[in-house]
Parts: structure tokens; sequence; C-alpha cells
């Protein structure tokens, strides 16, 4: 048996092999020691063997307690994700798999790799949507926004952002269905398209991505406490200069949450924002309950009414800057409770919700 680690979004240091067993640590991020989570790994050996591995520091991660509960580690041998006999003690996360094949690639939530960004990318603006580059970031990768819908007939702006932490790839999955839909452009995708100009930017933090970590930036920077910094990073000043010179009826900041098995979204300053902020905010929770099973609105993350917004946050800073909705939507690394799964919430499932996303969006500019 042996562990490779050769690929995009790799993350694992190998402590040590011995017969069908192996013992691996999980690496802080690179530039930012206080994270530690994402994990990826393939795992090569003889098919039909019973392989354990062991991830030793899993209880010195950041969301220790996360890999407990309903979660179960995802491990492919093809195409498809499922999840692998996983169980957390003592502070280690203790993992056991029959190979079906002489490799198994498993990982804290499946990679979406560089190459499906470049496919979409393609798809995207053969179907007549542009693709610009917004900037280059540190690591010379492109902070791409794909523009939906422009014309110029004056139109509501919706701005979809993702993967500003790099280790919460369900983003990326929700991400490809969302464009695929709209590159598609029919049913109600073609009715947001005749609305509203939608802005996509795949991935925030490629340099991250690329890093293998899971919050921040190569230099460490959490770039969603960025926002309302002069002196932020280039990923984010990039797409904050883009929005403010197309405005933005919508901006939806889309996440992954370690801890909470449940797919919800979030808006911020409930004291302050305006009875149309909050009117449109129930208009996309109504047209996603409508929509999807995978989306509910009870639980959230605890939210007093009268805290104050912090205006790092992408989504806050939106909401102040434009006066319109800005929201978080978060996707869970376990399951989402209100249709749990044996695959708890795999890949499929986050792009199915991209797809249903479309007719969240078109709620939110439909008055
Ligand atoms: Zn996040």
């Amino acid at each position: 048996m042996r562990i490779a680690t050769e690929f995009e979004g790799a993350r694992a240091q190998v402590a040590g092999i011995e017969r069908g067993r192996a013992t691996v640590t999980v690496p802080s991020d690179q530039g930012a020691p206080r994270f530690r989570q994402h994990f990826a790994f393939d795992v090569l050996g003889t098919p039909g063997d019973e392989v354990t591995i062991e991830i030793a520091n899993a209880g010195e991660c950041t969301w220790a307690d996360a890999f407990g509960g309903p979660y179960r580690v995802f491990v492919s041998e093809g195409a498809r994700w499922g999840r692998a006999a996983s169980a957390l003690a003592a502070g280690r996360l203790t993992i056991k798999h029959r190979l079906g094949g002489p490799r198994a690639r498993f990982a804290y939530y499946p990679p979406f790799a560089t190459s499906r960004i470049t496919r979409l990318k393609k798809i995207a603006a053969a179907s007549g949507a542009q693709v610009v580059e917004l900037c280059a970031t540190p690591g010379k990768r492109a902070i791409e926004r794909f523009i939906f819908g422009e014309s110029p007939t004056p139109k509501r702006h919706v701005w979809v952002i993702a993967q500003q932490h790099p280790g919460e790839a369900m983003a990326g999955w929700l991400v490809e269905g969302l464009v695929l839909s709209l590159a598609r452009g029919t049913g109600i995708a073609r009715e947001l398209l005749q609305r509203a100009v939608v802005s996509i930017v795949p991935r925030m933090n490629p340099d991250g991505v690329a890093a293998g970590n899971h919050r921040t930036t190569p230099a460490g920077v959490d770039l969603n406490r960025a926002w309302n910094d002069d002196a932020a990073p280039i990923e984010v000043r990039a797409v904050r200069e883009a929005m403010i010179s197309s405005g933005a009826d919508l901006l939806l900041d889309v996440h992954g949450d370690e801890r909470l098995p449940w797919v919800f979204s979030q808006s911020s300053d409930h004291a302050g924002r305006s009875a149309r902020i909050a009117r449109q905010e129930r208009r996309f929770e109504r047209a996603m309950l409508a929509t999807t099973h995978d989306y509910q609105t009870k639980h959230k993350y605890p939210q007093s009414p009268t805290s104050t917004p912090n205006l790092s946050f992408a989504s806050s800073w939106a909401q102040h800057r434009f006066g319109c909705l800005g929201m978080i939507l978060e996707m869970p690394f376990s399951d989402h409770l209100g249709r749990p799964d044996p695959r708890g919430f795999f890949p499929d499932r986050a792009r199915a919700l991209g797809r249903a996303l479309v007719a969240g969006l078109l709620a939110t500019v439909e008055d």
C-alpha cells in the first residue's frame, strides 16, 4: 500500500505505513497555521485488500468535531463519490475501506478540479456569455467573471461568487450546476437572463486551491474577512471594483459549513436593512423551498436582530454598499438532514442545488 498526493488540491503527510495500515497527518494551511482541516490523498494497493488509514492529528484540526456526527470521509474509485466507513475517536479519524481497484481517492470533500472550470468557461462562451479576467492573483492565476445575459437595455445585476474559502469545494460543484443551466438558457434560466445580467466568479481563491488550503490564500488571508479593507488582497479588490462598476441587485456568496448538517442561506444586518431587502430575501427563500428539498430556512447561524453587521464579509459589504440583498449560501460537508442520504451531501447534490438556484435568483429580481 502507498499514499499518493501528486494531484491538485491534495493534502496529507504520510507518517507511517505498514501492511494495510497507514498513518497520515493533515498539514495546516500554507500561510495560516491556525487553519487545518482539508485533506485529500490517494491510496494505492491491491484490489480487494482492506485498508485502514488513520488521520492522527484530526483532533488538532480547526473544526475537529466536524469529523464526527453524521460526517463520513468521501471516497472515489472512479467518477462517483461515495462515503467510506470512518470514525472519530480520541482525536484520531480512522477510515476503513476495501479497495475496489488499484487506487482510491479519499477526501474531506471531493475537490472541484480547475479543469472543470476550464470546461465551464468553454461552455459558457459557446452559449454567448462573456468570460473576462478581472485580475491575476499573486500566484499568476486568473480571477474570472462569467457574464450571462448582457444586453444594451438596463437590467438588474445579480452576482454569485464562490470558493473564497478554497477547501469548500461544494461551492465549485454548485457553480457548475448553475453555469450549465444558464448556458442552456431554457425555461426559467431564460426568464432570469431576460431580467438580469448574472455575473459569476466561480473561484475567488485559486491560489488557495492550488496550495491545498482549507480557508485562506497562501499568504494566510481569509478573503471573506477582507471586504471592508482598502488594502484587501487583489482577489477581493478586483471583484469589488467590478461590482461597483456594474452595480449589484444581489450578491450571493457560496460556502460550505464544516459543522451544520443543513443547506441554508443567511443575510446580514436585520436591524438596519430596508423592508425591500427583507422582501427580497423572503422571495428567495420561498422560491428555493418550492424548488428543492435540499434547502431549508429553520437551521441557520445564530443571529441577533440588533447585531452590527461585519462589513469585512462580502455579503454584508455588498448589502451596505448597494442597498441590495447580500447573502451567504452554506452547504454541509456531512449531509443535509432535511433529506438524509447514505452518500451525504455529495457533489451531484451540490450541482443540482446550483440548478435549483436559478429559481431563487429569479425570485430576487421579480419585483
Ligand atoms: Zn466559507
